[in-house]
């Protein structure tokens, strides 16, 4: 199949629409495989324009900045799901896009991304859609199917990440309230599910629609960001990771998706799965493939770009992730301090990636800590001897 496409080898520039640290992973990739790279970001300072051979600081929308961005690059990919559709949509008028605007046109509406899942026959949550006043009003006329969805936690449709832009609501009133605080935009309720865990996969999928992916991973999250990742044999339940691995490729499969998608999933009490969410990008949850797979998730994007082979990817090191956040940078009081890096890079197997970002914020993600080991219990022991040191929960 592969031999029908022709692959933009190394020396031919690949672009990115998007600065933030996943492109800037991205582009490291990409120039260790011999690729030049342009960043489309506003942010003179964003973290993959700083690693970038050109770096195009215009908005997204911006004409001619994305004429500057197809003249420079022959494909193109993003790197945040925000990015607008309408952007990609006008540089696919002149080079190839993955993924496509149309996908990623599904994922940044969580109303047409249940849709799709439900069309892929993949269980989701319970939930409604409520665009209008009237569809609120109608749901809450409608008491035994509200009280079906609550407890719940109301979500714009649009524009959340991390947590953002979503309200936990119990009753009718606070659903009424709920919609108000949101701005009256496009939500979908969904009901709140008892989660036993949380797991995604990534999956890659070619023009010619091969399609691999790396193992499932599962995810811890704290006030709605993810915190840790722990990937090894045995961290999910066999029959389960393979109802995942298959769910996700469904859904990439239906969606006719080119490039990584990643798929997130709840794991309920009974040990059902449900799909949360898609994201049409590497994840914040694949980012232990960087020292812990043959083939990282950056690779792969680099890879379904310029059209190369995909391989299945190895992992050879079981894995743990711990997310770095701004919060750590205060851990002393009020005034910015570097972590205790030299301790956490004395233990073995730890490998710290760090995004640039000079400013630490709370909540704000710098970095991230992979630690690989020959065991799972030597990874897990080694990740919470580092999370004591930079002052991360113990998990
Ligand atoms: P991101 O895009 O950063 O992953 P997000 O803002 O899109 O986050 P979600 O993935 O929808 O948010 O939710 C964030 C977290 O909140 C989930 O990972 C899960 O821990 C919790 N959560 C979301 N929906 C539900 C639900 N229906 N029942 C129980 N917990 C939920
Ligand atoms: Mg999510």
């Amino acid at each position: 199949m592969s031999a029908t496409l022709k692959p933009l080898l190394p020396g031919s520039t690949l672009g990115v629409l998007g600065g933030g640290q996943l492109g800037r992973m991205w582009a490291h990739e990409a120039q260790r495989m011999g690729y030049n790279t342009a960043v489309l970001d506003p942010d003179a300072h964003s973290p993959a324009g700083l690693v970038s051979h050109h770096h195009i600081h215009t908005d997204y929308l911006d004409v001619a900045g994305l004429k500057q961005l197809a003249a420079a690059c022959q494909a193109v990919t993003t790197e945040f799901e925000n990015v607008p559709a309408d952007a990609l949509a006008q540089l696919a008028a002149t080079l190839p896009v993955s993924p496509a605007a149309s996908a990623v046109a599904v994922a940044q509406d969580r109303a047409r991304e249940k849709a799709h899942f439900v069309a892929c026959g993949v269980p989701v949550a319970p939930h409604s859609v409520i665009d209008t006043a009237e569809q609120l009003a109608v749901l809450l006329a409608d008491t035994a199917k509200a009280d079906h969805l609550l407890p719940g936690i109301l979500k714009t449709s649009r524009m959340g990440y991390d947590g953002k832009g979503q309200l936990r609501v119990t009753t009718r009133d606070e659903l009424n309230a709920g919609w108000a605080k949101l701005g009256q935009v496009p939500c979908v309720l969904e009901k709140m599910l008892p989660l036993a865990s949380e797991c995604s996969v990534i999956v890659a999928r070619g023009r010619d629609g091969a399609m691999v992916n790396l193992p499932v991973q599962r995810n811890l999250h704290r006030d709605g960001i993810l915190a840790v990742t722990e990937v090894f044999a045995g961290n999910v339940p066999e029959a389960l990771a393979s109802q995942a691995i298959t769910a996700a490729k469904a859904v990439a499969q239906e969606l006719n998706y080119v490039g990584v998608l990643c798929v997130e999933f709840f794991v309920l009490a009974d040990n059902s799965l449900v799909v949360n969410e898609i994201a049409p990008r590497p994840h914040n949850s694949g980012h232990y493939s960087q020292d812990a797979c043959d083939v990282s998730q950056f690779e792969l994007q680099v890879r379904t770009m310029a059209d190369l082979p995909l391989t299945q990817p190895r992992q050879h090191s079981p894995a743990v992730m711990l997310n770095l956040l701004g919060d750590l940078w205060f851990a002393n009081g009020s005034t910015q301090t570097e972590p205790a890096w030299a301790q956490v890079l004395a233990l073995p197997g730890t490998h710290l990636h760090l995004y640039g970002k000079r400013e630490a914020r709370k909540g704000r993600k710098m970095g991230h800590l992979n630690i690989t080991a020959a065991t799972p219990e030597a990874a897990r022991q080694v990740a919470l001897q580092a999370a004591a040191i930079l002052g991360i929960a113990a998990f």
